[in-house]
């Protein structure tokens, strides 16, 4: 399949019937196993400071399901949410895996979920205790971003700093790509869609690196606005805005980010493509975006009335 035809596939797919990208995209990754030599996506998958939001959301993930993408797309190296070894065992992984990359026999994809703190020496969020101490977020980032291959951020802290660098930000929470002098590709969302991540895990294992927007995020998933595509957008067009929570109307009056907010949830949907934000009568508050959370507080409130700031580190 070409890589177009794929890319296509991918944003058509809440249109199909039935499991039609997972019935494609399960012998596209066999085929490429057995015909190029190629293995499953080697991927260190490492979290830092978030709420497991976004490993909970890839959980619900249909096409492929979730055992389906273990067993069959990536080799998941090194999780501490999903894998079995603990301690000792599980840091051996991480150095096992950096050695062998680094002579270059197995590069890896390294996917960060969550932001990274500055403050306190990085001690906010600990990966790892070792004999020479502690293995912070900003260490592993570091040290495990080297010789990765691709480098993704996982949700909207791991992107941007997300809700972890939310004023007043007392962690001074950065995103990944702020530590990392390489390209980071940003799914970002709070918590990210499952399509969007494992979509560009398809994508690495299958075509390399997809098209990034000016932000880092795949432009197959992020590439118009919410607004652009939303079921209430005649309404808005002809001005008629909703009053309170529940009205059919335009909710740009109760503080609607659509406008703002690049994504593809008004066709691709949520929870095995049933429902997205508006359809469930709530605005979107935008947790995609560079400036989530800050800029789209206060949440209810019309656009040109959010804060509209950043709270990065060292932002009051
Ligand atoms: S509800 Fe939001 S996304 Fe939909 S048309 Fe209104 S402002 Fe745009």
């Amino acid at each position: 399949m070409r890589r177009e035809d794929f890319e296509r596939l991918c944003r058509n797919w809440p249109f199909g019937r039935g499991h039609a990208l997972a019935g494609a995209v399960l012998p596209l990754v066999r085929s490429h196993q057995a015909g190029r030599g190629g293995g499953k996506l080697p991927v260190i998958w490492i979290e830092t400071c978030d709420s497991g939001d976004n490993n909970i959301s890839f959980l619900n993930t249909a096409a492929p399901y979730v055992d389906q993408v273990f067993s069959g797309m990536i080799d998941l190296i090194y999780s501490n949410t999903f894998m079995a070894a603990q301690g000792a065992d599980a840091l051996a992984l991480l150095q096992d895996a950096l050695v062998r990359a680094g002579q270059g026999r197995r590069r890896y994809t390294l996917v960060v979920e969550g932001a990274i703190p500055l403050g306190g020496r990085g001690r906010y969020a600990v990966i790892a205790w070792t004999p020479s101490g502690p293995l912070t977020a900003y260490d592993a980032v570091r040290w495990l971003g080297k010789e990765a291959e691709y480098v993704v951020a996982l949700g909207t802290c791991a992107a941007f700093g997300g809700p972890s660098a939310a004023r007043p930000n007392p962690t001074e929470s950065v995103g990944v790509g702020d530590v990392l002098d390489r390209t980071v590709i940003n799914v970002s969302g709070c918590p990210v869609n499952p399509d969007w991540f494992v979509g560009t895990l398809a994508h690495l294992l299958l075509y390399g690196m997809p098209e990034l927007d000016e932000r880092g995020r795949p432009v197959l998933f992020y590439g118009s606005t919410v607004h652009r595509h939303c079921q209430r957008r005649s309404y808005f067009d002809q001005k008629v805005f909703a009053k309170r929570l529940g009205d059919r109307e335009c909710m740009f009056s109760l503080g609607c980010a659509g406008p703002k907010t690049y994504a593809d949830c008004p066709y691709r949907l949520w929870v095995d493509h049933v429902s997205w934000p508006v359809k469930a009568n709530t605005p979107c508050i935008g947790c995609t975006n560079p400036d989530f959370p800050d800029g789209s507080t206060p949440f209810f409130a019309p656009l040109p009335e959010k804060a509209g700031q950043q709270g990065k580190a060292g932002q009051p």
